[in-house]
C-alpha cells in the first residue's frame, strides 16, 4: 500500500516509458527536449537496463555488404537506403548529445569478411555503393584486401575485406550510463527494479500495475511509450515481435593485436571488434545465432555451449591464428526482431505508443527511433 505522499508525488506522469534501453532512454530526452515542462519517467524492471542496450558488442555500424544485400531483397532499395540513412543520422545524434569520450566511441571503420561461399557478394559492391549513394560523403564500401594479412587474418579462409570507412565503435556500458546521467540532467524520473505486470487502458490516463514491497502499486500517465523490445509481447503480441538471443566472448589482452574496428561476417551473424581495456587490447567476438535459430529463440541470459564453442573455434582459426589469449569472459543479451527488419513506431492503443525497431543493430539506430517515438507520443 502506498503512503498518501507517495501516491500524490510518484507515480502520476505525463508520460510513462516503459523500458530503460537506447529506445526507451532516448524517448525520453526526445521527449524532454521537445517540451521541458512534461513530467516523463522511464520505468525498468532490471536493476540497470536487462535486454540488449548494455549486453551488446558496442558496434556503431549501418550493416555490412551481405547485410544490406539480403535487406534489398527482402525490403527493397529504397526501405534499405532510408534504414541506413536512419541509422547514420542517429549515430551523428548520440555522439552529439553524450559527447565521444562519455561513450567511448572511437572510429577505425569496418570491415566485412568474405569467404569462398559468399565471395559472389562482391559482384554488387558498387550496386550497393549506388543505392546508399547520397548517404555518406564517400562511397559506402570499397575492396581493402591487403589488410586480410596485415591485420592477422587466416588468408587461407579469407577471400575478401570489403572496407567501411564510416563506422566506429563505442564503450555500450558508458553510452547507457550517460544517456541515463543525461536523461536525469532533463528531469526525467528513473526507476529502476520497476517491472511492469499491465497496462490498463480506457480512461483518460492508462494505469500501469506494478510488483512492489509484496504488493503492487499502480502508476498513471496520459501517454505511455512501450520499450520493451524482444519482451513487448507480454503487452502486445499482435506485433509478431519475437526474441533472439545473441552470445558474446572477451578474450584476455593480446599482445601485438594487429587490428582495429569492427569486423563482420555471414550478413552480420558474425562480428568482432577490438576493445581497448585498461590492460591492453582485446578481441570481443560474437554471434552464432543462426547456428541455432529455434534454440536462440529465447530470453534466457544464459549460453549456449556448441555456439561458444564455434566461436572460440573461428578466433583461432580465422581471426586471430596467430594470436595467445584465453578467453575471460561471456555473456549473453536478448535482441528484439520482427520480420521486416524495418522500424515500429505508431500507436497501438489510444495511450499507448511503441517505439521498436532496432533489429538487432540499435547503437546508431536508437537514438533515431528515439525522436520518432517522442514524435509519436506528442502527436507531431
Ligand atoms: C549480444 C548482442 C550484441 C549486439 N551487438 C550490437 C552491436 O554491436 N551494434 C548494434 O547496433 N546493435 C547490437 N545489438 C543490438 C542492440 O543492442 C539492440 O538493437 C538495442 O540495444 C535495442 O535497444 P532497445 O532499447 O530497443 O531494447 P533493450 O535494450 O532490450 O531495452 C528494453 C528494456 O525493457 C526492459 N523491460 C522489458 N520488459 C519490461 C517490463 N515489463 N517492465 C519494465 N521494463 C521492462 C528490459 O529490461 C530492457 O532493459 C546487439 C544485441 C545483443 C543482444
Amino acid at each position: 500500500m502506498l503512503s498518501y505522499w507517495e501516491r500524490e508525488a510518484w507515480t502520476r506522469y505525463d508520460v510513462i516509458i516503459i523500458g530503460a534501453g537506447i529506445i526507451g532512454l532516448s524517448t525520453a530526452i526526445s521527449l524532454k527536449e521537445r517540451n521541458p515542462k512534461l513530467s516523463v519517467a522511464v520505468l525498468e524492471r532490471g536493476l540497470i537496463p536487462s535486454g540488449a542496450s548494455t549486453r551488446n558488442a558496442g558496434f556503431a555500424c549501418f550493416g555490412s555488404l551481405t547485410e544490406i544485400l539480403h535487406d534489398i531483397v527482402a525490403n527493397g532499395e529504397e526501405a534499405t537506403a532510408e534504414l541506413v540513412r536512419a541509422r547514420y543520422a542517429g549515430l551523428h545524434l548520440l555522439r552529439q548529445r553524450l559527447g565521444d569520450e562519455a561513450c567511448g566511441y572511437e572510429q577505425h571503420g569496418g570491415a566485412e569478411l568474405l569467404f569462398e561461399k559468399n565471395i559472389s557478394a562482391l559482384d554488387q559492391l558498387e550496386r550497393v555503393n549506388t543505392v546508399l549513394g547520397d548517404i555518406f560523403p564517400q562511397k559506402a564500401f570499397y575492396l581493402n584486401n591487403d589488410a586480410i594479412a596485415s591485420n592477422g587474418f587466416n588468408t587461407e579462409h579469407v577471400k575478401a575485406l570489403v572496407q567501411s570507412d564510416f563506422e566506429g565503435q563505442i564503450h555500450s556500458g558508458k553510452m547507457m550510463r550517460s544517456l541515463a546521467a543525461l536523461a536525469q540532467e532533463r528531469g526525467v524520473m528513473l526507476f529502476f527494479g520497476a517491472d511492469v505486470q499491465q497496462i490498463e487502458e480506457g480512461g483518460a490516463e492508462a494505469r500501469l500495475h506494478l510488483r512492489h514491497n509484496d504488493d503492487s502499486v499502480v502508476m498513471q500517465a496520459a501517454q505511455v511509450a512501450l520499450c520493451t523490445n524482444a519482451f513487448t509481447a507480454q503487452f502486445a503480441p499482435e506485433l509478431g515481435i519475437t526474441p533472439g538471443r545473441g552470445q558474446v566472448l572477451v578474450t584476455t589482452p593480446i599482445s601485438g593485436l594487429r587490428f582495429r574496428g569492427v569486423f563482420h561476417f555471414d550478413e552480420g551473424f558474425y562480428y568482432f571488434r577490438n576493445v581497448s581495456s585498461p590492460e591492453g587490447q582485446r578481441i570481443l567476438f560474437g554471434g552464432a545465432r543462426n547456428m541455432a535459430f529455434e534454440a536462440e529463440e529465447t530470453t534466457a541470459l544464459t549460453l549456449n555451449d556448441t555456439i561458444q564453442q564455434e566461436l572460440e573455434r573461428l578466433l583461432h582459426e580465422v581471426i586471430a591464428p596467430s594470436a595467445e589469449f584465453s578467453v575471460e569472459h561471456r555473456w549473453s543479451g536478448i535482441m528484439g526482431f520482427h520480420q521486416s527488419k524495418l522500424p515500429i513506431v505508431r500507436r497501438t492503443e489510444k495511450n499507448v505508443v511503441i517505439g521498436f525497431g532496432c533489429n538487432g543493430m540499435g547503437v546508431a539506430l536508437g537514438s533515431t527511433i528515439g525522436v520518432e517515438t517522442a514524435k509519436c507520443v506528442l502527436g507531431q
